[in-house]
């Protein structure tokens, strides 16, 4: 039996509570909406909240991580296709020169999913402002040199996750 004088596990709203506190709300914010002190929620998050719940909270964070990596490789996809078309279009040269650019950036992918597989805590914040990312977006747009179009292209879409400059 947990301690019976926790008032946070005697609360008619624990099941909420809990489920608020696995998903990151703060102790302070957490006291105040359902009428109990601050140290009350933080020993109750401390002795009482349950494992299983903090691992869903867990699960959230790496869920955040891999979303991460597989937004890089949507862009990816969508430089490759813009290449393609430019190949199809009577630019093969052009198009081999940059594709061959950007299957290197395939292998810095590689390496960052890998990376975030191994680190599951590692959050998004993190992942964008990494060298790997940044060297993936300078090799892209480098790349993409030859196909001005793509290159603008590609920059809104690395614009649109938050980072770089056109
Ligand atoms: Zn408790």
């Amino acid at each position: 039996m947990a301690e019976p004088r926790c008032t946070v596990c005697r609360h008619h709203d624990r099941p909420e509570i809990d489920r608020q506190l696995a998903g990151g709300a703060s102790n302070l914010g957490t006291a105040e909406k359902f009428g109990m002190s601050k140290d009350s929620v933080r020993r109750h998050r401390e002795r009482h909240l349950s494992a299983a719940l903090k691992a869903v909270a867990t699960r959230r964070e790496t869920q955040g991580a891999v979303k991460a990596s597989d937004r890089a490789e949507e862009l990816y996809s969508k430089a490759q296709r813009i290449l393609e078309a430019a190949e199809e279009a009577g630019q093969g040269q052009l198009a081999l020169g940059a594709i061959k650019e950007l299957r290197a950036t395939v292998e810095l992918l590689a390496k960052l999913s890998g990376e975030l597989d191994e680190r599951p805590q590692v959050n998004v914040l993190n992942v964008q402002s990494s060298p790997e990312w940044l060297a993936i977006q300078g090799r892209m747009l480098e790349a993409l040199a030859p196909f001005p179009d793509a290159r603008v292209a590609v920059a809104g879409a690395l614009e649109d996750m938050g980072e770089v400059e056109a």
